[in-house]
């Protein structure tokens, strides 16, 4: 029993992002960060730039542009079979590389000649991580390292509103780690899984993050680490601003506020579970091994100002009426449209007489306005950005927010939401005011 026990908990899981698999020599490379006496779960995203290309073919097949997705699919065969060639030593290998790579693109093709649904569109979706997975099994079967490929489709579900079912993750995990002990390195795809009729699915764009910490959480690891492109998680984007810095400690709480507004390091859902189950997360480098990377954990260092972060595609919604005006239950009505199309609230201010509200989905926007105009008149702006400042704001501080208005001081600030957090401010601005205001607080909070 003590035995099964230390093979199923306390491992180590190692996520590979696609950067960090993006080509044979990446590849090879993770061979000697994972190569060692421990046990330990190794998640792998699909090779960088792959799930796009799906996307793109998808997208053709919902045109019933055939042809044109039938060459993408052709072009992305022929990427792979390059790959087999440099990835393996031995023709041995290569053949079985080559097959492999001829099965997954044979079965995308098959789409091709019929209807095409959402069942399919996530079928194929989830070659990428097969793809990625199988190969670097074969690799190591190459290299005589003994390890096991654990489908994540056995054993990754979501539930009929798109969550993580926790307690099917968890059981089925273990049940295939204990038909599995005497390997040490157990690789497994990221991002996909199965919804709760059994289907393919996935954890959505950048969602194997989300699988790390879910597999963590399930198999209580010791720790989750997040391997990708950079040094850890900087206290800026640094695809848009300059001198941006690695911060060594986070807390989950700190991690998740940057994760949710749009730091595209982590997934948004993928702070929860490492936290709920209070399971450290690093985020480390495959480029620079040997640097510390960032962790986060429950505990934290305070700082006035840590980071920002920020989240585009953000639609406002602003609700003006007189009959909110001393009344009571008017909030309620508003929230119950917003419940009734399942859409979820982001920021959220008011005053006596109108509401402004954010949301990040604008499927059902028009509806949502629809019924909203019920209440009062609506006003719909789109393209707006939220910027998420992580630091030390507990609402008995005195000073917290100064520096932050007139770092921005030239910038429309359209909503400002504080007192929500004690770890963050948010404010709404035009998303084409974004890098200027991103760089901006920067130069003002950090340098
Ligand atoms: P992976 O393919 O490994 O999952 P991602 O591209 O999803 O990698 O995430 C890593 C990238 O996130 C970095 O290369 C960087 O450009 C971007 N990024 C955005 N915000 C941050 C941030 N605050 N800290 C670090 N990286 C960030
Ligand atoms: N391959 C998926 C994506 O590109 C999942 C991931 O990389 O995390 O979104
Ligand atoms: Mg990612």
């Amino acid at each position: 029993m003590q035995v099964f026990f230390n093979l199923i908990t306390g491992m180590k899981v190692m996520k590979f992002g696609g950067t960090s698999v993006g080509n044979p020599d990446r590849i090879k490379a993770l061979i000697p960060l994972i190569d060692d006496d421990e046990r330990k779960i190794v998640v792998l995203s699909a090779m960088s730039g792959t799930t796009n290309s799906l996307v793109e073919i998808t997208d053709l097949l919902y045109a019933g542009n055939i042809n044109e997705a039938s060459l993408k699919n052709d072009e992305l065969r022929s990427k792979y079979h390059q790959v087999v060639e440099e990835l393996f030593a031995t023709d041995t290998f290569r053949k079985e590389g080559h097959e492999l790579i001829d099965s997954h693109f044979e079965y995308i093709r098959n789409f091709t000649l019929r209807v095409f649904t959402k069942l399919q569109e996530k079928a194929i979706l989830a070659q990428g991580e097969l793809i990625s997975t199988s190969l670097f099994h074969l690799l190591l079967q190459e290299r005589n390292i003994k390890s096991i490929l654990l489908p994540a489709l056995c054993f990754m579900r979501i539930d009929k509103d798109g969550e993580p079912d926790s307690f099917y993750i968890k059981e089925n995990i273990k049940r295939e780690l204990k038909n599995h002990t005497s390997e040490n390195i157990i690789i497994t795809q990221g991002f996909i899984c199965r919804n709760a009729y059994g289907e393919i699915d996935n954890l959505k764009r950048g969602g194997s993050d989300f699988t790390a910490s879910l597999i963590g959480a399930a198999v209580k690891a010791s720790e989750i680490q997040i391997w990708t492109d950079i040094n850890g998680f900087h206290n800026n984007d640094p695809r848009f601003v300059e001198n941006t810095k690695v911060i060594r400690e986070l807390s989950f709480d700190e991690a998740a506020e940057l994760a949710y507004f749009g730091a595209k390091i982590l997934h948004p859902s993928s702070v929860n579970p490492a936290r709920e189950s209070n399971i450290p997360v690093r985020l480390k480098n495959t480029m620079e091994p040997e640097d510390a990377g960032t962790l986060i954990t429950s505990g934290s260092i305070l700082q006035d100002y840590k980071a920002v972060a920020a989240k585009d595609g953000i639609s406002v919604l602003r609700i003006r009426s007189d009959r909110m005006l001393m009344a009571y239950g008017f909030l309620r009505k508003v929230f119950e449209i917003f419940e009734a199309y399942r859409t979820p609230i982001d920021m959220i201010t008011t005053s006596e007489v109108a509401v402004s509200i954010t949301i990040d989905n604008s499927q059902f926007i028009n509806q949502i306005a629809k019924d909203l105009k019920e209440l009062g008149t609506v006003e719909i702006e789109e393209n707006q950005t939220i910027v998420c400042v992580v630091g030390d704001f507990r609402t008995e501080r005195t000073g917290s927010a100064p520096e932050i208005f007139e770092a921005l001081n030239t910038i429309p600030l359209k909503m400002i939401s504080y007192g929500g957090s004690p770890n963050s401010l948010s404010l709404l601005i035009d998303t084409t005011n974004k890098i200027e205001a991103l760089r901006l607080l920067s130069k003002h909070l950090f340098n």
